[in-house]
């Protein structure tokens, strides 16, 4: 890449909520091998994100370009609306067979936030179709589900900017993030506010919506299991519909298959993307049972109001039955196993340090909150130079590697982040 590129896409291209007047700058990768992203100065990046929970085999694996070459000779796409193939077939076969019995039915969409739309409009045309329309959704503080309007709003009110919408943005239930952590001890107060706002409004809620266990984007929190059991007894106790959105969780990151797992429920939704493909296409899928389904199906309207263009996309579904193909052989478990034991020992001496409020690990997830908000464009420096690819954000650092990552390259991610927190001039007064 070129200077005179660089310059384009600083004029001319949106990055992630990004200004277009004042961007922050970009780093140019060419190419990405394993654990490594190679910019285009020819320096390698030992990758500590996963593109964004996604690559979770490592980039360009074998096995998963060899099922997209396949699959392209074949035919790259084809419309889903009166037509089917293999690829959509074997995948959906796999997604049946490895998540609980009772999800049967799936929709297959483009991205993690049309995803979460789905599962949003499924609640809301069940309660239809059922003669009592409900329109409001309960959630936590600090969640965070998507971009799309249906997505951001049961997202964390404050870091979505709710305020930016007001009038246009579906106004939904709040209760507040969960404190009892996932490490800690289960605090039975901690369920006082979210049981009383679900009594307040039991004829109103369609569905509870929750990422299970972990909060991702919206704060990196990880929450004790005996929540996912109280919420899952209360929704049956009501009728109410329970959404699991497993976009980030999913596939093993967690340690467990499903984060729902941790907990033993099963939700009547279920939201997956991300590393359903390893990173390398954008897909998604939203499992529900035969109940919301047919009970869906039997409505006024006689069908599923959803239809995208790219649905059950050939291409997508293909590589995502090679990763699943993948996980199926179990090695995931103890890598996931190893990485966690790793950000334990390697992450500790952090918690001692003065620029830390609290370091959190679970599975293949390694947060460290500071005190006070990152620098963003000096740290992201920092870490490329040495040799690290860490995207902070807000108060948090934090590491979700691809599982196949080696020892020495997480140490060199641990250590990048334990230096980050010795220099202060990273941190904003
Ligand atoms: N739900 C969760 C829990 C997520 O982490 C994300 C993405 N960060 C989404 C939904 C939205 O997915 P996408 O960015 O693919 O639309």
């Amino acid at each position: 890449m070129t200077t005179d590129d660089l310059a384009f896409d600083q004029q001319h291209i949106w990055h992630p909520y990004t200004s277009m007047s004042a961007p922050l700058p970009v780093y140019p990768v060419v190419s990405a091998h394993g654990c490594e992203l190679q910019l285009a100065s020819g320096e390698q990046l030992v990758d500590g994100m996963s593109s964004w929970w996604a690559a979770i085999h490592g980039y360009n694996h074998p096995r998963l370009n060899a099922a997209m070459k396949a699959q392209i000779d074949q035919m790259s796409h084809v419309m889903f609306g009166g037509i089917t193939h293999p690829s959509a077939v074997a995948l959906c076969r796999k997604l049946v067979a490895m998540t609980p019995e009772s999800l049967e039915c799936v929709f297959l969409a483009d991205s993690g936030s049309v995803a979460v739309e789905v599962a949003m409009k499924m609640a809301l045309q069940y309660w239809q179709a059922k003669g009592e329309p409900r329109q409001r959704f309960l959630t936590f503080r600090n969640g965070y589900h998507g971009d799309t309007f249906g997505a951001m709003s049961v997202c964390d009110p404050d870091n979505s900017m709710h305020s930016l919408w007001k009038g246009y943005l579906p106004e939904n239930l709040f209760a507040p993030a969960p404190t009892s952590r996932f490490d800690g001890e289960w605090d039975e107060r901690d369920m006082v506010a979210f049981a009383r706002l679900m009594a307040a409004h039991r004829h109103e809620i369609a569905a509870v919506i929750l990422e299970p266990i972990v909060q991702g984007a919206g704060g990196m929190r990880m929450y004790h299991p005996e929540w996912l059991k109280r919420i899952r007894k209360m929704c049956d106790r009501e009728g109410i519909l329970l959404i699991a959105d497993e976009i980030a969780t999913g596939f093993g990151r967690t340690g467990k298959l499903f984060a729902c797992e941790h907990a033993g429920i099963t939700p009547d939704i279920l939201c997956l993307g991300k590393a359903i493909t390893g990173g390398t296409m954008t897909l998604s899928a939203t499992l529900t049972t035969r109940l919301v389904a047919e009970t869906i199906s039997n409505g006024e309207a006689g069908c599923f109001m959803h239809g995208p263009t790219f649905m059950g996309n050939p291409l997508a579904c293909a590589v995502a039955t090679e990763s699943l193909a993948i996980l199926e052989s179990g090695e995931w478990q103890q890598q996931v196993a190893a990485i966690e034991e790793q950000l334990c020992r390697e992450l500790a001496p952090a918690k001692a340090m003065a620029q830390v409020a609290d370091v959190r690990v679970l599975g293949a997830i390694g947060v460290v909150e500071t005190r006070k908000p990152v620098n963003m464009a000096a740290l992201q420096r920092f870490f490329v130079e040495q040799g690290v690819w860490i995207r902070p954000f807000g108060k948090l650092i934090y590491l979700m590697p691809p599982y196949i990552i080696s020892t020495e390259q997480l140490s060199r991610l641990t250590r990048a982040v334990c230096a980050a927190l010795e220099t202060d001039t990273f941190f904003i007064d």
